[in-house]
């Protein structure tokens, strides 16, 4: 199992702020702007390049609960970030697709 699957069936713990049938949201451990929050389809997609067109229902639900999750997180208002990192010039640690969703501070642009 993935990292990221062991948190989706809480054997990990993880601050989760969301939960639904087939993908999870959680605080990252190690978080680069005040609100860091993963969002992780349960199946583990190894990473973008690797989703199938089966996955895109799936993709489609997690990019659009993003905009609650980030409302919710307090972010409506200044706005944020998602990224996904896709292999290792991107910056992939943990081979199992996620979303990043970054705010709460001014982020820069273009990325390090
Ligand atoms: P990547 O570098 O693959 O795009 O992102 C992986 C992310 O997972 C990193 O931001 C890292 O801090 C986060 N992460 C790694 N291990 C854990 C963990 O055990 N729990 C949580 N919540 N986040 C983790």
């Amino acid at each position: 199992m993935t990292l990221f699957e062991k948190i989706a069936t809480h054997e990990i713990p993880a601050r989760i702020v969301c939960e639904t049938a087939d993908f999870i949201a959680f605080h990252d451990v190690n978080p680069q702007a005040p609100v860091h929050i993963l969002i992780v389809p349960k199946r583990p997609i190894p990473r973008l390049a690797e989703a199938a067109p089966g996955d895109a229902d799936l993709l489609g639900r997690m990019l659009l609960a993003s905009g609650k999750i980030a409302a919710d997180a307090g972010l409506a208002a200044g706005g944020y970030r998602l990224v996904i990192n896709n292999g290792r010039d991107a910056g992939e640690t943990v081979p199992h697709l996620h979303l990043h969703l970054l705010g709460g501070r001014p982020l820069q642009w273009p990325p390090g």
